[in-house]
């Protein structure tokens, strides 16, 4: 039997082990949580990322060791020889270093530095572990920026769109459709997939050339602005991603699959879309199971996690929806929401 170890027993882990259990894989997650919600699809050990007993005890046996979060402590993930490559992590741990790996690789990004660099407004963002909008606050006059954060340039996107691709050891990519997202206070509501008209060879472009560079396995997303005919890459997140998740019902191979197929050597499954997407996410909690199934062509997919503000604990995924199911099942989440 092939064993998969995570770091990370969240969501992501989950759904990872939901996909690698058909191929007759077994999953091991390491977790500080000792009700992390992937304990449902294999063994979980309790500890901490940093703590090397335990990461010795995740990677005990196992033919391969990834992560499903970028704030994996970079040591963590090189004692274990985890997949994505360490660089990787590196780089998306960082926003500075992020961005100045975009900038030598010439992809387009907001201008960001110093506030004579950015112009007003601007936004700051802590340069470490911000995520789904926390750490951020927008500039409308000239004032300090502490040492740990970085000023961009506030763009006027038109569109916020993402590519997710993959590459196998061998160097082969892949890359499913450009997906366009929707945010409400910095967290990911709604992604529309295949994006309509989108500028499909351009965001490949940039995200294979970070898989290149990176000397990528794995599944690597990149969220981007479309700003006019243009693309101006936002950020990269070195793992299965949230904008990808309609590709586990529209899509010949999810994310999660090709995925585990990479790091494991496998050869990589079709990106080809088989249906058209819209994916809600659940925020804070999730509405009565009777009412999501009652929403035509949805797939529920719930994370079993407790209710908490903020908390992704579900989303679903409306296969070729009519506007106005998809405006009920917005409806649906807000409604439930705790915020
Ligand atoms: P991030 O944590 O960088 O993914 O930012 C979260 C969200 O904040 C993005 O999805 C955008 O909606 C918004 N945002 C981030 N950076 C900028 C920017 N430079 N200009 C305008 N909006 C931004």
């Amino acid at each position: 039997m092939t064993l998969v170890a995570c770091i990370g027993g969240g969501q992501l882990g989950r759904m990872l082990g939901l996909a690698g259990l058909p191929l007759g894989l077994r999953f091991r997650f390491l977790d500080p949580s000792s009700d992390a919600c992937a304990r449902e699809v294999g063994e979980l050990v309790v500890g901490g990322y940093d703590d090397p007993a335990a990461l010795d005890d995740l990677a005990r046996g196992a033919d391969v060791v990834t992560y499903e979060f970028e704030n994996v402590p970079v040591e963590a993930a090189v004692r274990v020889g985890a997949l994505p490559p360490a660089a990787a992590l590196e780089h998306g741990q960082d926003r500075l270093r992020e961005k100045e790996l975009f900038r030598s690789l010439g992809i387009p990004t907001a201008r960001f530095g110093t506030l004579d660099e950015t112009g007003l407004p601007a936004v700051a963002k802590t340069r470490r572990l911000g995520y789904d909008g926390k750490g951020q606050r927008r500039l409308d006059r000239v004032g300090p920026i502490a040492d740990d954060e970085l000023a961009e340039e506030l763009v006027r996107f038109e569109r916020e769109l993402s590519i997710v691709g993959v590459r196998s050891r061998e160097g082969e990519t892949r890359f499913w459709p450009v997906a366009e997202n929707i945010h409400r206070e910095g967290i990911l509501r709604v992604t529309r997939a295949p994006a309509r008209d989108a500028p499909q060879d351009d965001a490949e472009a940039i995200c294979a050339s970070l898989l290149d560079e990176l000397g990528y396995v794995g599944v690597l997303a990149v969220e981007l602005f479309e700003v006019g005919d243009g693309l101006l890459a936002n950020e990269l997140a070195p793992r299965v991603h949230n904008t990808g998740h309609w590709t586990i019902d529209g899509s010949a191979t999810s994310q999660f699959e090709n995925h585990l197929r990479a790091i494991l050597g496998l050869p990589l499954g079709s990106t080809e879309t088989r249906e058209r997407c819209v994916m809600i996410n659940l925020i804070g909690a999730a509405p009565g199971l009777d009412e999501l199934l009652a929403l035509p062509h949805a797939r529920v997919h719930l994370y079993g996690k407790e209710p908490r503000a903020g908390r992704k604990v579900g989303h679903v995924t409306l296969l070729d929806p009519d506007e106005e199911t998809v405006v009920r099942a917005v409806a649906l989440a807000d409604a439930a929401d705790l915020a």
